[in-house]
């Protein structure tokens, strides 16, 4: 059966990461986070001293950066430049230089030809904020998950406690807010919902419930697809 490319977008917190690799995990497909890629060009900026707003500069470093998503028990780990910075990337700084860099249209274009290439011939659930707009327009199936910022704060909140980085829920929901702004008003490939993408608001839903509606939509189009190559 023809494997699909499965595109999930949406904000800050909306559950992105742990419903996509549970979707891969239930379809047996691969799971690839585009967000690590910024973030993991965030990290080397930091690391380089390199500033944030200088474009020129910052788009020169991600055409000169290598980087590698190694799936590893059931997860993934991050190189960049072969040094594993799976876990240093997750910090609040990251985060927010990671949205930073994202605005530059330079680093984006590096990041998406990445991402195309690493996603083959399909058999993908990719995350992020312009894989169904952008990365992948003809996705097989288009996913725009949301859910109120305050939930979303709260889950990023208890994600960072998880880590042992302890911050008040008002600092949170004030980084959500900031981050949120600047993924929807870049001028490049703004977060926006795609036309033919199936919102998901998940405000009131857990991320198995998230993971198997989708799950059941990819049996649709996968029993579509199916059908089609047989008229052929
Ligand atoms: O999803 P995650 O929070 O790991 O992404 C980090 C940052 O990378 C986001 O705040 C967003 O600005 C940026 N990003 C993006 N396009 C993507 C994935 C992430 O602009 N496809």
């Amino acid at each position: 059966m023809r494997k699909l490319i499965i595109a999930i977008d949406g904000p800050v917190g909306s559950g992105k990461s742990t419903v996509a690799r549970r979707v891969a995990e239930l379809l047996g497909y691969v799971y690839l986070d585009s967000g690590a890629m910024y973030r993991g060009v965030g990290w080397k900026a930091l690391r380089d001293h390199v500033p944030l707003d200088s474009e020129d500069r910052v788009a020169a470093l991600a055409r000169a950066t290598r980087i590698d998503l190694v799936s590893s028990d059931g997860g993934f780990r991050v190189l960049v430049d072969g040094t594993d910075v799976t876990n240093q990337i997750r910090s609040a700084a990251v985060a927010q230089a990671a949205s930073k860099v994202a605005v530059i249209a330079g680093v984006r274009t590096v990041l998406v030809a990445e991402q195309r290439r690493a996603a083959g011939s399909g058999g993908v659930v990719m995350e992020g904020r312009d894989i169904g707009t952008v990365v992948f327009p003809d996705a097989d199936l288009k996913i725009f998950l949301d859910a109120s910022v305050e939930v979303r704060a709260e889950r990023r909140r208890l994600e960072y406690a998880q880590k042992g980085e302890s911050l008040e829920f008002s600092e949170v929901l004030k980084e959500v807010r900031q981050r949120d702004r600047r993924d929807r008003e870049r001028a490049v490939s703004p977060l926006v919902r795609a036309d033919d993408a199936v919102l998901v608001d998940n405000t009131a839903m857990s991320a198995e419930e998230t993971a198997r509606l989708i799950v059941f939509l990819a049996h649709e189009r996968e029993a579509a697809a199916k059908a089609e190559a047989r008229q052929v």
